[in-house]
């Protein structure tokens, strides 16, 4: 039951760069998903999930007291932190369940790095009756504890990662590496538009919900298209969903908003697009942070999602094309947008959406009063507090004066 399939690039970017081992699996995984993608059955399953479960469509709420104090374009929120668990990281996860299901597949697999996607994965392998295991990097469990024990109580071992810097990109490879052990037995629940052929494809197109709602919402609300659609880009998941629906749509700016970590010129960044060369790294060739001699660096970001040392081939491919816009924001940048987004709005965003919500202030002014300007709030910050209190110097023990505005 072969059919025709994309060729699983985007321009030059994308491709299939895997041991032998996975390329059966990768077929495998891309015949199912070309005959249950338009399956009714599936596709049932999948909305009825996503409304009772997820809660989608998630709200599309116009940000009052942010657009005035910024004074510029008409600021709106899509409320991706209000899907269940609380980032977008669900809308794929889910979708991938279901295909794991159909495949036969009993034991599932994830890398996770601010534990979002693990925490999604581990709730649908819940939901689903799945064996789960997770890696993730030591530096990422220390930053982001509060997901480590959501994982475990919801029945998933988490695998610590020691090799490298003990963060994302540590933890996809020993993921890789299970896979290839196991793969007769096992789905691999890649948690970006990442990996080899056809995983961009799939996790673009199971976000892409995202921006057909921003499309249905932004016309009831203001009878017309976004000017401009703000997202920050890890692997670039939430933004490919938010973008998917107005890729090379006349007026719709789209910007992607990098980690600048503790500056570009510092070399610790995440910012893969802006700075780093095309490259092979978890089998697609794509933008990757690497030194001259072609080794991969180390990222760095405040926030563990952004902390990639490269990004989805379709974003590569967007950039080149002149299709989207991508900037950075550094760690410091980001931490001003999480204060003003919570103080103003009394939304306490992840530190990866804040590097969006810091950068959306020079789009807003840029466009001007009148225009339109949505930021994708890919998720909601509970797992940040720690890190957030701790740049910010709040302590539970002090008293301090509060200000009203932020
Ligand atoms: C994982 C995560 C990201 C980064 O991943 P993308 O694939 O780039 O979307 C961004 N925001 C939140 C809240 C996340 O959990």
């Amino acid at each position: 039951m072969r059919q025709k399939v994309d060729t699983g690039y985007f321009g030059s970017f994308g491709g299939r760069f895997v041991p032998e081992t996975l390329i059966h699996a990768l077929e495998e995984l891309e015949e199912n998903y070309e005959r249950y993608r338009e399956d009714p059955e599936f596709v049932e399953e999948l909305e009825q999930l996503a409304r009772d479960f997820v809660g989608r469509p998630t709200p599309f709420m116009f940000a009052g007291r942010l657009t005035r104090k910024w004074g510029g374009a008409n600021v709106w929120f899509k409320r991706e932190d209000l899907a269940h668990t609380g980032a977008h990281k669900i809308n794929n996860a889910l979708g991938q369940i279901l295909l794991a299901d159909r495949m036969g597949k009993q034991r599932i697999i994830a890398e996770t790095g601010a534990g979002q996607h693990g925490v999604a994965t581990a709730t649908v392998a819940a939901l689903y009756g799945k064996e789960c295991v997770v890696y993730m990097g030591e530096e990422d469990i220390r930053r982001q504890a509060p997901n480590v024990v959501r994982m475990k109580l919801l029945g998933t071992e988490v695998r610590p990662v020691t090799t490298g810097a003990r963060t994302l990109k540590d933890a996809t490879s020993e993921a890789i590496r299970d896979w290839v052990t196991n793969v007769e037995d096992t789905h691999y629940i890649i948690g970006s538009v990442v990996g080899p052929a056809p995983y961009p494809r799939i996790v673009r197109d199971l976000q892409s919900v995202i921006g057909k709602e921003i499309e249905t919402q932004a016309r009831e609300r203001f009878g017309a298209d976004p000017d401009a659609v703000v997202a920050c880009v890890g692997g670039g998941s939430n933004a490919i969903g938010a973008f998917h629906t107005f890729v090379g749509r006349e007026g719709v700016r789209l910007i992607g908003v990098e980690a600048a970590g503790r500056g570009i010129e510092t070399g610790e960044h995440g910012a893969s697009l802006t700075e780093g060369k095309p490259g092979v790294l978890h089998g697609n060739l794509s933008y990757v942070l690497q030194t001259d001699g072609g080794q991969i660096r180390e990222a760095h970001s405040i926030s563990a999602g952004l902390d990639y040392p490269s990004v989805g081939p379709e974003h590569a491919y967007l950039k080149d094309e002149g299709f989207a816009e991508y900037v950075n924001v550094t760690d410091d940048e980001a931490l001003e947008g999480f204060k003003a987004c919570s103080r103003l709005e009394g939304i306490i965003p992840a530190l990866e959406t804040s590097h969006a919500i810091f950068h959306a202030e020079k789009v807003a002014k840029e466009l001007g009063p009148g225009k339109n300007l949505v930021i994708n709030i890919s998720g909601r910050g509970d797992k940040d507090v720690a890190v957030a209190a701790e740049a910010l110097g709040v302590d539970a023990q002090e008293s301090e004066e509060v200000s009203g505005d932020g």
